[in-house]
């Protein structure tokens, strides 16, 4: 018995000491790069260490529509992309799935209102949220990569993609663009923000070249980017199609290689748009990492009409041209080295080295729903309410006449690429039917059906008959809502709208149903200004709700209800006509070249310099409540340095409505040795109040928000004398101001 315990107690020390023995071998044997504990530097210099060129060069260019190369024989995933930024986009499992190769079933995930109307929340918070839900549902997709967010500012109203951006001001575009990438990035999901830059029209954007002056690419069109890689440390960076002063962005070497990489300390890796390269060598050398697309799938798209009518073909960093022109010397591995470890560093620090995503998890859930109906409602901008008839008083409001080509359509996001598909859209029509319940009368008409969806409808005669039983409709009830605007087709990636006109019969149709109904409530999806100066004097209430995604019909029934108190204010200044903008006569440019001669003066810039009037101001909505600021300090009265400045005030909700408004802060600089806006925004606050209640609100302002780029010293600038702040509530309401002097 002793003997055979004895034994056996043998048998275990031998095999444990083997098992033992196998782990530490086992330990030693695994290396650097696949040890997650390890530094991701040791582990990028560790896995570079054991590619070939081969390999390593295959990394460059993309493996599918939607994905990069992997690198089996070491681990190495492809990363997954999926296009954003509103939403996962639809491609389908593989990359091997695009929506017009093959008609494929689309992939449902939640649709997000328009970046614009993002935007027009002023809540970062609320991007963070919006980011955070679509980086879950991107890994339960399966995918690694969302293309978004879309920075580029609203330069030229008629841009086609203005939908998609945070509209005209560098700094709010920018705080929008940090709260987007944090959320999706806290998730272990690549952001990308993009197009790296001055992509600020749609026309001819493959070829034309915006001659930007150095100041106002400083000033106007990097700071978003700049805040995404400083303060977000987003991980890739997407370049443009146009060329920026003469180089195509893709191959720019003072924009990727200067700004981007030594200025800014960008340590992740640029993708390119769809396309967007034009060289081998130098488009390697200047530090555009990924090539896409890539793989089968990109010969068939290729030999397409499209590709074959333009000028490029987009197959510039096929493993066999690089090796070529390594082979030449005109790369160096040296090179070659530093794009692939951006990607690897970027494959590590994301996490998907170590956790692959795998399609499996639930999307559009009831939270991540509610996230979307938030963003609807928080969105809207409320912008005209004439004698307070909104909310609507359910005590005089016992009939509606819900009216438009919008009205009983969910537009849910503009057209092309980042048009999300989802499992539902709530309409306009569904949202007021649903809030209305049996308490209110709702009576629908067409009134006039969205030019190009249905051509009989298009004609004359047709749309006076339908006018007619709009107008019919809307005498019967005690209030109308007209509900018009664009659709995917008409404000999309691709083109530039043609003018800023609201398609065929809308604005006969708002004009008649006002003369039908005194209490005409007029809401619109755009993602940009409309000339509304045929109907804006004769209805009492105007609404902008942009693209609501795919809870815009709830969001706006809860706004018109009551339910919710607007709060969006206008990201963008709403010009009244196309020729009052500043890049009139400068757009879309000549020989394929387009001079953004304003410099600086984008948007409110602008309108101050040279006191145009506005439909609405930039920074301008309206709300159920009232708000009154007093209390205003700014201490110290004199700083030095890097001191920073405290500016405070008091907010108090005096209206009988809970509600939230958003407190802006805009600096002058009236001493400088060069011409400087007339107010900049350098901060803003989205603050919720009970009735009657007041909050304190603060903010600090460092050196950079005095600061002006200076073409001499080649930086940011604080010139020493006297600087005003400037608060209120929109660009041109201005409620509180104060001094103060910056020394040496
Ligand atoms: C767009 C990008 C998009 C890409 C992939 C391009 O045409 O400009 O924003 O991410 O296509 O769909």
């Amino acid at each position: 018995m002793r003997f055979l315990r004895l034994a056996s107690i043998f048998v275990f020390l031998i095999f444990a000491c083997g098992w033992v023995a196998g782990c530490v071998r086992g330990t030693m044997e695994t290396p650097p790069y696949k040890t997650s504990v390890l530094p991701v530097e040791q582990r990028v210099q560790d896995l570079l260490g054991r590619m070939t060129l081969q390999e390593k060069v295959s990394m460059l260019r993309g493996a599918g529509w939607m994905e990069s190369a992997a690198v089996e024989r070491l681990g190495i995933p492809s990363i997954k992309m999926a296009d954003g930024p509103m939403g996962v986009g639809s491609w389908l499992g593989s990359s091997a799935i695009t929506h017009w190769l093959k008609p494929a079933q689309p992939l449902a995930s939640t649709a997000f209102p328009a970046g614009v109307a993002i935007a027009a929340t002023w809540d970062p918070e609320l991007a963070k949220d919006e980011g955070q839900v679509i980086g879950q549902e991107m890994k339960a997709l399966g995918r690694d990569m969302i293309l978004g967010p879309t920075v580029n500012i609203q330069r030229v109203p008629l841009w086609g993609r203005n939908f998609e951006g945070y509209g005209e001001d560098p700094y709010l575009a920018g705080q929008m663009a940090i709260g987007y990438i944090e959320g999706v990035q806290g998730e272990g999901v690549i952001a990308t923000v993009k197009h790296f830059v001055a992509n600020n029209q749609e026309y001819e954007r493959q070829r034309v070249d915006a001659e930007v002056d150095e100041r106002a690419l400083h000033e106007i069109y990097l700071p978003a980017f700049k805040a995404a890689v400083e303060q977000a440390h987003v991980w890739s960076v997407m370049s443009a199609y146009n060329r920026v002063n003469g180089a195509y962005c893709a191959q720019n070497t003072p924009l990727l290689k200067e700004v981007l990489q030594k200025d800014w300390g960008f340590e992740g890796f640029v993708v390119s748009d769809w396309r967007s390269t034009y060289s081998t060598a130098p488009t390697v050398n200047a530090g555009m990492d990924i090539e896409m697309p890539g793989g089968g799938i990109t010969k068939t798209w290729l030999k397409g009409a499209i590709v074959q009518a333009s000028e490029n073909r987009g197959t510039w960093l096929t493993s066999e041209k690089v090796l070529s022109e390594v082979s030449a010397a005109n790369i160096s591995t040296v090179t070659i080295d530093d794009n692939v470890s951006r990607i690897l560093r970027v494959i590590f620090t994301s996490g998907i080295f170590d956790h692959r995503h795998v399609a499996s998890g639930l999307v559009d859930t009831p939270g991540q729903r509610a996230v979307a109906r938030r963003a609807a409602a928080e969105s809207i901008v409320l912008l005209k309410n004439e004698g307070s008839l909104l909310p609507l008083d359910l005590w005089k409001v016992r009939s509606i006449a819900v009216i438009g080509p919008n009205a009983a359509v969910a537009r849910t996001g503009g057209g092309g690429s980042s048009l999300v598909h989802p499992k539902y859209a709530i309409t306009p029509l569904d949202g007021i039917k649903e809030r209305a319940g049996n308490q209110v009368r709702i009576l629908y008409a067409m009134g006039n059906s969205m030019e190009g969806e249905d051509a009989a409808k298009d004609t004359p005669a047709a749309q006076e008959q339908l006018r007619n039983e709009a107008v019919a409709v809307a005498a019967k009830a005690d209030a109308a809502m007209v509900f018009v605007g664009y659709s995917p087709k008409f404000e999309a990636e691709d083109f530039d709208r043609e003018t800023m006109d609201l398609p065929s019969g809308q604005d006969d149709l708002i004009q008649a149903v006002a003369k039908a109904n005194r209490n005409t409530i007029v809401i619109f999806n755009a993602g940009a200004p409309i000339t509304m100066s045929k109907w804006a004097d004769s209805v009492p209430a105007i609404l902008d709700m942009f693209y609501g995604g795919q809870e815009g019909g709830h969001g706006i029934a809860d706004v018109l209800f009551g339910d919710v108190n607007p709060s969006g204010k206008l990201p963008f200044s709403f010009i009244k006509e196309w020729k009052d903008s500043p890049a009139y006569g400068h757009y879309p440019g000549v020989n394929l070249r387009v001079d953004y001669a304003e410099g600086i003066y984008v948007g409110y810039r602008y309108f101050d310099k040279h006191n145009i009037a506005l439909q609405y101001p930039f920074g301008y909505g309206l709300s159920y409540s009232k708000f009154d600021y007093s209390g205003f300090q700014v201490t110290p009265r004199r700083i030095s340095g890097t001191q920073p400045i405290k500016v405070s005030l008091d907010l108090r909700n005096s209206g009988s409505r809970a509600g939230a408004e958003v407190v802006e802060l805009y600096v002058h600089d009236g001493h400088s040795s060069v011409e400087r806006p007339i107010k900049e925004l350098r901060g803003f606050r989205r603050v919720e109040l009970a009735p009657g209640e007041t909050k304190g609100v603060s903010f600090m302002l460092d050196r950079s928000s005095l600061s002006y780029y200076s073409t001499a010293k080649k930086g940011w600038v604080a010139e020493p004398g006297e600087f005003e702040v400037l608060v209120g509530t929109s660009s041109e309401d201005i409620r509180l101001k104060g001094k103060f002097y910056l020394k040496q």
